[in-house]
């Protein structure tokens, strides 16, 4: 019989993504998936330091393995990903968790059937996190979770140190993949019936400018480039990318707005807060006035695009008044959607060692403030869709009823509709005749 393995993934796209190559190495290996977490052979924890909230339920999940362990001591417990590259995190998990066999990090996935191998074989326990990332793998195995949609990771790293950030610290600097490394893969998902394809990168407007790549390879190729030249020789229906970071939005990136057949009309510009005051504090390099006026440009290549954004509440020394700013422009900008978080402290990180931290109760009051007044925003534009007609990429049937299909218009707005037939994977034309908050109902033509 086969062994399994059980993967949980918590964060971003890219731990997702990662978690797709740590499913492919595990099933080249002969494992094969089991949803039962306790009663598969190899239980894999791939973490994300983003937000506290995020390593309280790792270290939760973690607890809970401790019965399962006693029940079966050949049980494999292995933890990876953002969490492990912080010393005192691994210190905590020899500590208090013992049941642990296998600890890696970001820079080493590569190496995870190895580790595994040793864990398993030689019934060793194994503790192996680089401290720093070495050159880009190619071609790892991958078992990615949709067919007709994928990652594609474009640059690891960040260079950015936004002071409430551990990013940098835990994946290390930015680095760049070979544009004919991107575009063969993109190629090969079109053949295999891929739809749409998400650029990845913690800040995928720098692609190109890090020195490595340039010395490496010679080409003298941006954003704008990669985004112009996949339209161009891939065949790809949809193409988006995450994440953008707004100082490196350059004209000529915005200007593939109005070129790229591929490029969905949307775009995730994370402003972070709507004061210049804040922004400077996050070192976010960029003011108030320079986002705003990003805005602009972008809508007058594209009208219509939706535009999404995050935003933190209650950064350490967020005034009364800076909050009103963010309001403000919330109101100017008219998000189609925003993740809000609030400020968590995230030790390492300049930020945490801010004087001024913000009572959790003020916090908490913003935060909902400014909810509920996205949700109305994000309501009253999806009221303006009644009527259009748009096309969907199917996701498959509604979690809520299976009458139901669902997916998503290249704005990203969810559309659930009435099918005789399930359509996945397909992009068909729906008339919008009704909205949610969240969602659109629409009737297909
Ligand atoms: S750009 Fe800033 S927020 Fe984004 S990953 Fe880098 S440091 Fe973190």
């Amino acid at each position: 019989m086969s062994k399994t393995y059980n993967i949980v993934t918590f964060g971003c796209q890219m731990n997702e993504h990662d978690s797709e190559n740590i499913a492919g190495m595990l099933e080249n290996m002969g494992y094969i998936k089991n949803e039962e977490r306790n009663s598969a052979d190899v239980a894999i924890i791939n973490t994300c330091s983003i937000r506290e909230n995020a390593d309280k339920r790792f270290f939760g999940t973690l607890g809970q393995l401790k019965k399962v362990k006693e029940n079966n001591p050949q049980f494999v417990v292995a933890v990876c990903g953002c969490m492990m590259q912080q010393q005192h995190i691994v210190d905590k998990i020899k500590k208090t968790y013992p049941w642990v066999d296998l600890v890696f990090g970001t820079h080493n996935i590569h190496e995870f059937p190895k580790l595994l191998d040793n864990v398993v074989n030689e019934h060793k326990k194994i503790i192996d996190v680089w401290d720093t990332a070495g050159d880009i793998i190619e071609g790892l195995p991958i078992k990615r979770v949709y067919n007709f949609k994928s990652y594609v990771n474009i640059t690891y790293g960040c260079n950015n140190f936004c002071t409430y950030c551990i990013v940098p610290y835990t994946r290390g600097r930015e680095r760049s993949r070979k544009p004919a490394d991107i575009i063969g893969e993109i190629k090969k998902l079109v053949k295999s019936g891929v739809k749409e394809v998400t650029l990845l990168g913690q800040n995928v407007n720098s692609y190109g400018k890090n020195s490595d790549f340039r010395e490496l390879f010679s080409d003298n190729v941006d954003f704008a480039d990669l985004i112009m030249e996949i339209d161009r020789s891939t065949g790809i229906k949809r193409l988006k990318f995450m994440t953008s970071h707004p100082k490196d939005l350059s004209d000529k990136l915005i200007a593939t707005y109005g070129m790229a057949n591929s490029l969905c009309n949307s775009i995730h510009l994370p402003v972070q807060s709507g004061s210049s005051e804040v922004l400077k504090r996050m070192n976010r390099r960029y003011s108030r006035e320079d986002y705003m006026t990003l805005i602009k440009k972008l809508r007058k290549v594209s009208p219509n695009i939706a535009i999404t954004t995050d935003i933190i509440v209650g950064f350490p020394g967020e005034s009364e008044e800076n909050f009103m700013e963010t309001m403000d422009l919330v109101e100017k900008v008219r998000f189609d959607s925003a993740f809000t978080f609030l400020y968590s402290i995230r030790k390492g990180t300049p930020a945490a060692e801010y004087e001024n931290q913000i009572p959790e109760k003020i916090k908490h009051e913003r935060f909902n403030m400014l909810v509920e007044r996205m949700n109305q925003i994000t309501m009253e534009i999806n009221r303006t869709y009644v009527g259009k007609e748009e096309l969907v990429l199917v996701e498959g049937e509604s979690k809520r009823n299976s009458m139901f299909q669902t997916g998503r218009t290249g704005s990203g707005k969810i559309v659930n509709f009435r099918a005789g037939r399930d359509l996945k994977g397909e992009i068909v034309a729906v008339k919008i005749v009704e909205s949610n908050t969240f969602s659109l109902i629409g009737e297909l033509l």
